[in-house]
């Protein structure tokens, strides 16, 4: 496939803009969190304490046809801005800021 010099630039650029967006995204979402009052949650992987906190939705038909209706929900998702290792909750985190 044939792409033209300008066409080759912009697709260069479009790709450094969508990097510095991830980049900016992902710094100013770390944070610390606790999961009660006073328990700080670190890293079960290498106990680093930042994390970017994210959604999962937990909605199968299968749970529903076992009776498991309160797991149809969604799980708060902690990503270790370290190692990457993910921590899943079913309650409420925290933000500490
Ligand atoms: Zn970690």
């Amino acid at each position: 496939m044939y792409y033209s010099k300008e066409r080759l630039e912009e697709m260069r650029k479009k790709g450094e803009e969508d990097l510095k967006e991830i980049t900016e995204g992902s710094k100013e979402e770390c944070a610390k969190y606790q999961s009660q009052p006073g328990i700080q949650i670190t890293c079960l992987h290498c106990k680093h304490d930042l994390f970017i906190e994210g959604k999962a939705l937990l909605n199968t038909r299968g749970l529903t046809f076992f009776g498991l209706d309160w797991m149809n929900q969604s799980a708060t998702t902690l990503i270790c801005s370290h190692c990457g290792f993910i921590h899943w909750f079913m309650k409420e985190v925290k933000r500490v800021d």
